[in-house]
């Protein structure tokens, strides 16, 4: 198998080149950066300090863009918003690069003096660890184009905003995308900070000079299987191609699970205003970009860029997550406004879900009102100008919400929760309380459609009947997905983890089914708990916050009704 570590150490600004251990041979990404926390960084170590560490790893494919899909990056660290592990991955182009250097892994480790900041540089030649204190302040999309103007423009670029320098626990990761657009984020879990307190405001990934050649164990059976896919894909994603992730939109609607209001009703009364659709007449009519591919070699394409009243560049992309947390449940459903909140939080370098919570909270408190989407823009930038209250913001919904006696807060193991109220949604409801990255929708979100792994759950999701087992189920297949570098909308099923097996196989001759995948899938979710409970995690850390259980919300009048008992039986299936 390919590749190898490249371990730095920011306390003396030394790098080396190992070799990946045997038993890492066939992990790559979350696989990967879990094993390597669980197995280095020590449980109790605080998150922004030297004993941490954050990995970035691509998938085992990722040098390959002909395996549709296959460029996903993670990063992993302890987390400094939910204090345990956390996984975070992104679409963009550093994956392919960092895989085409023949890096299986880079783990950064260690701590420069304060205010020591650096560029990181990984080429073929080697590496570099560039002096950048004069980069410090600068927003992603400005940091993005002043490298390109000195590096050129084929690089991938990862790189953090002022959230991450000043070490929030929002902070999020962007990675350049097809377009070199800063648009998308390792956004979970704070790792914008960590990255920060390593002094690294940016990584470059050049990949100039690297041979195009690849050796494949049966490479006519590889293109085979990726033609075949890629088509399928094609035919079958289209809603997915056409309207990107706001699709969601009306199927949030229908099951009533969208988060409205901080988590207070379930759908929105002007559907038209707010779909998918209505996005895409939009972005149609300003001149944007409707479906281009995060990465290369994604058939897909579900990425998009919105321009302004004056057709010029907002953001990218438009996606459910970002315009649900920062729009519908902040009360605030103008595309214009959320697109303008969207595009602070990507160049301020913010987890946009965390930062449309921890908003609500303060609509909540009464520090501004739901629908004040003017004052929405004033909080984000008191992020940015480092106020006292910024600061708050900045730790994220959990601290918010204690600070002002919010006892309402959607959060679970401190992590905010993404677009789905677990109460007409239970699948997820689960996944948001047992996965040990806190309320991930990455994570297992029982979707329309998604079944598991057995053909006969129940899959209605107000109803709890069966609920432990699908996320068990869907946490697995994603862990194991996460851990291959594919996009998770390339498919999330069985027959997909069989399918990238047998990739693998045509690939590097080595003996793997789908059945070890999942495997895979289940060991990573295992290592991610054992590093939790070595932390101090118990039971009483997977629930969700108690106003779930008990009000009703509307229009289905549902409550998150799966007993901690049913729950704790997740860990036994
Ligand atoms: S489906 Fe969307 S997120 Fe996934 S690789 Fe393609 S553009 Fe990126």
């Amino acid at each position: 198998m390919w590749g190898d570590i490249v371990r730095i150490d920011m306390s003396n600004l030394k790098f080396f080149r190992e070799r990946v251990p045997l038993r890492y041979q066939m992990l790559g990404g979350r696989g990967f950066t879990s094993k390597v926390v669980l197995e280095e960084v020590k449980p109790t170590c605080y998150p922004l300090g030297a004993k941490n560490k954050i990995i970035f790893s691509p998938g085992l494919l990722g040098d390959i863009p002909l395996a549709p899909c296959s460029g996903r990056l993670s990063a992993g660290a302890k987390s400094p918003l939910t204090g345990g592990i956390k996984e975070a991955n992104s679409g963009g182009t550093a994956a392919y690069r960092i895989a085409r250097l023949g890096i299986r892994a880079l783990i950064i480790e260690g701590k420069p003096p304060k205010n020591k900041w650096y560029l990181l540089k990984l080429a073929k030649d080697g590496v570099e660890i560039l002096p950048a204190n004069e980069l410090t302040e600068l927003g992603n999309y400005q940091l993005v184009e002043k490298i390109m103007d000195s590096y050129g423009k084929k690089i991938s670029i990862i790189s953090i905003g002022q959230a991450g320098e000043r070490l929030f626990s929002l902070a999020s990761i962007a990675v350049t995308d097809t377009l070199n657009k800063p648009s998308r984020y390792l956004a979970r879990g704070g790792l914008g900070a960590v990255l920060g307190s390593k002094g690294i405001k940016a990584i470059i990934i050049d990949d100039k000079g690297v041979e195009d050649k690849k050796s494949f164990y049966d490479e006519g059976l590889f293109k085979k299987i990726c033609k075949e896919h890629t088509k399928r894909l094609v035919e079958t994603k289209q809603v997915l191609t056409k309207y990107g992730t706001m699709c969601s939109v009306e199927e949030s609607q229908e099951m009533g699970c969208l988060p409205v209001r901080n988590f207070r009703e379930g759908t929105v009364k002007e559907l038209n205003k707010v779909s998918g659709e209505a996005l895409y007449n939009r972005i149609k009519e300003r001149g944007g970009k409707i479906s281009y591919g995060c990465m290369i070699g994604c058939p897909i394409k579900c990425a998009n860029l919105y321009n302004d009243k004056g057709r010029k560049y907002l953001v990218s992309t438009f996606e459910y997550e970002s315009f649900s947390l920062l729009g519908l449940n902040c009360g605030i459903s103008d595309f214009d406004t959320v697109g303008y909140l969207n595009r602070l939080c990507n160049d301020y370098g913010m987890d946009t879900i965390e930062t449309g919570a921890t908003i609500a909270i303060l609509m909540e408190a009464g520090l501004l009102s739901f629908g004040d989407g003017e004052g929405a823009i004033k909080m984000i930038e008191e992020v940015r100008k480092n106020t006292i209250l910024g600061k708050i913001i900045g730790q994220g919904a959990a601290v918010t919400a204690k600070v002002f006696g919010v006892d309402r807060a959607p959060v679970v193991k401190g992590q905010a929760m993404a677009a789905y109220d677990p109460r007409s949604n239970k699948g997820t409801g689960v996944t948001f309380a047992t996965s040990p990255m806190g309320a991930d929708h990455t994570a297992g979100c029982a979707l329309p459609g998604r079944k598991g792994m057995r053909d006969d759950l129940n899959l209605d999701p107000h109803n709890s009947k069966d609920k432990v087992k699908l996320s068990c189920d869907l946490q697995t297949l994603i862990a194991a997905v996460d851990t291959s570098g594919f996009c998770y909308f390339s498919g999330l099923a069985v027959e997909d983890l069989e399918r990238i097996a047998k990739l693998i196989k045509a690939r590097y001759g080595v003996k793997v089914t789908g059945e070890d995948m999942i495997n895979i899938g289940k060991t990573t979710l295992k290592d991610e708990r054992e590093f939790n409970r070595r932390v101090g995690f118990t039971k009483v850390d997977d629930r969700l916050p108690e106003f779930f259980y008990k009000e009703k919300l509307p229009p289905f009048n549902t409550v998150f009704d799966i007993s901690p008992e049913e729950i704790d039986k997740y860990f036994n299936l």
